[in-house]
């Protein structure tokens, strides 16, 4: 460390990544003192607004986080979008890290006409964020007048959003969905949903819990999937436990009745999306999407990992389907982009993973003529860029639940301590030009840009009120959905 002076990281990003990195900087590191920026002025990314409504279970990664804000060392400035509200360049003298944790703001496309329609076609992100009140779908207002949904895309986010558009609203009053969402979906006539993957059963990335709640829908029947595209009974059978439970599931389907059932759902297995189709009386509804079915590798069908390839018909001709409905979402995977002056930190930021290139450990890598050389166990070289981290989606790419960003974030986080401990000084100033003064030096610049950063205690307000007014509801939460709001409500 310099001198008696403290540590100074920045977090980038107040999800669970840059949470479960705080909480073990400040447990591992005692002259460690943390500054966590976040865009909202609101904590906890997508345990706050991806996790579904009706898992509250999984929020409780919450309460840990509470608890680390609890540290006399550690500070959350929030309402502050780093890269385009401040540039690096205000930070740098003024820490010695920086851990990137930034998530991933921005969703997959499927790359087909029609994609682009103002209504009727979403991602799933932004239908999340609508029924979650992220401010910046507030006003999404999806198009729920009709009957049929179909979604494309078929891992647990897909099945979230399916599982919301036919739940009983009832079933979801309790729970801390927005209001403006409860209200919608209270008038949504949507009846049946098609959950679409390009792969077969075996191929899927949803997991069983999220499967089951589905098929345990009161009210709501399950169309049993065709035979020939669920692998033999005897292939099942010989499957390791975890995946034999699943397509043993899969197979035996829902108890409803699809003759009392109000609602149903689908699994549709070997489709790809080929472009939407538009009403010709009614140019504003969407009519119908035309998909391309495909076939599984013969050589190796019932393969985790295996491809697929166009079916033809005897004529030549691509086997098709049509599948109506009045609205459609993609769910195919989230996105992460670069921020805003990443480039004047020397960082390359790798557009076509979606992640800041980095060495496995979260060191964030930089040119090869510049920097520390290391080899990696592959044999080849990389360098780092010092003093500068990452972790969490930004590191990995889009994937993987909360306990997986934890220990990724846990590595990162020993990394910084690991590094720390052999440079004994600031990693991302060269000695002598360092403040070390973190967010005091870095506060006026934010005041004369105009910027009003909330504090911890202004969060505790605002959950306080947002809890207050569910209750009077008999909900768990009424979340401000506007960040306006939040901020008028802080005195
Ligand atoms: P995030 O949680 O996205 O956090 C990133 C944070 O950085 C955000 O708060 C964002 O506002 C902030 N940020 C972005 N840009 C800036 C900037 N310029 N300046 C400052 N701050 C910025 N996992 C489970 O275990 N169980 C579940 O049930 C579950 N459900 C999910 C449902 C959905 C719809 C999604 C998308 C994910 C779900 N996950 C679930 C996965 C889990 O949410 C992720 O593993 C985890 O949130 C990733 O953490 P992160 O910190 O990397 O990113």
């Amino acid at each position: 460390a310099s001198g008696n002076r403290p540590i100074r990281v920045a977090i980038v990003g107040s999800g669970p990544a840059g949470f479960y990195a705080a909480a073990r900087l400040l447990s591992k590191q005692e002259d460690v003192k943390v500054d966590m920026f976040e865009k909202l002025p609101v904590p906890f990314g997508l345990a706050r607004y991806g996790v579904a409504p009706d898992h509250p279970e999984v929020k409780n990664c919450e309460d840990k986080f509470t608890e680390v804000a609890t540290s006399p060392r550690f500070n959350f400035v929030g309402n502050i979008d780093l890269g385009n509200d401040l540039p690096f360049s205000a930070l740098k003298p003024h820490y010695d890290a920086i851990l990137f944790a930034y998530g991933a703001s921005k969703d997959k496309e499927l790359g087909i006409p029609g994609e682009q329609a103002l209504r009727s076609v979403y991602s799933a992100r932004a239908f999340v964020g609508w029924y979650n009140g992220l401010p910046e779908h507030r006003d999404l207002n999806p198009d729920l007048a009709g009957e049929d949904a179909v979604i494309v895309g078929q891992g647990n986010v897909a099945l979230d959003v399916a599982r919301i558009l036919l739940s009983d609203v009832d079933a979801l009053r309790k729970t801390d969905i927005a209001s403006h969402a409860l209200e919608a979906l209270a008038q949504s006539r949507i009846k049946r949903v098609r959950v679409v993957g390009r792969r077969g059963p075996l191929q899927a990335a949803f997991t069983i819990k999220e499967v089951r709640e589905l098929l345990q829908l009161p009210s709501v029947s399950f169309e049993p999937i065709r035979k020939d595209v669920m692998p033999p009974d005897d292939f099942i059978n010989g499957l390791p436990r975890a995946q034999k439970r699943l397509m043993q599931l899969l197979a035996k389907g829902s108890a409803n009745d699809p003759q009392t059932a109000t609602k149903s759902w689908s699994l549709d297995f070997l489709l790809s999306p080929e472009c939407l189709n538009w009403s010709p009386m009614h140019p504003y509804h969407l009519s119908h999407t035309k998909f391309s079915r495909n076939e599984l590798d013969p050589s190796d069908p019932y393969s985790p990992s295996s491809k697929v390839t166009p079916k033809t018909l005897g004529n030549g001709k691509r086997a098709e389907v049509n599948l109506t409905s009045s609205v459609f979402f993609r769910s195919v995977g989230y996105k992460s982009l670069p921020l805003p002056g990443l480039e004047d930190l020397g960082i390359d930021f790798d557009s076509r993973r979606g992640v800041i290139p980095n060495d496995g450990f979260g060191r964030v890598n930089g040119p090869l003529d510049g920097g520390e050389t290391q080899k990696l166990p592959d044999g080849s070289l990389v360098s780092h860029l010092p003093g500068l981290y990452c972790a969490g989606w930004v590191k990995r790419g889009p994937t993987g639940v909360i306990a997986s960003t934890m220990t990724d974030a846990f590595t990162t986080a020993d990394t910084v301590i690991q590094d720390l401990a052999s440079h004994k000084g600031s990693l991302l100033n060269a000695p002598g030009h360092g403040t070390s003064l973190g967010w005091d030096g870095v506060k006026e610049t934010a005041q004369q840009r105009g910027l009003r950063a909330t504090s911890w205690e202004d969060w505790q307000q605002i959950d306080a009120i947002e809890r207050k007014n569910g209750e009077q509801k008999g909900r768990s939460r009424e979340k401000f959905t506007r960040v306006q709001e939040m901020l008028d409500a802080l005195d």
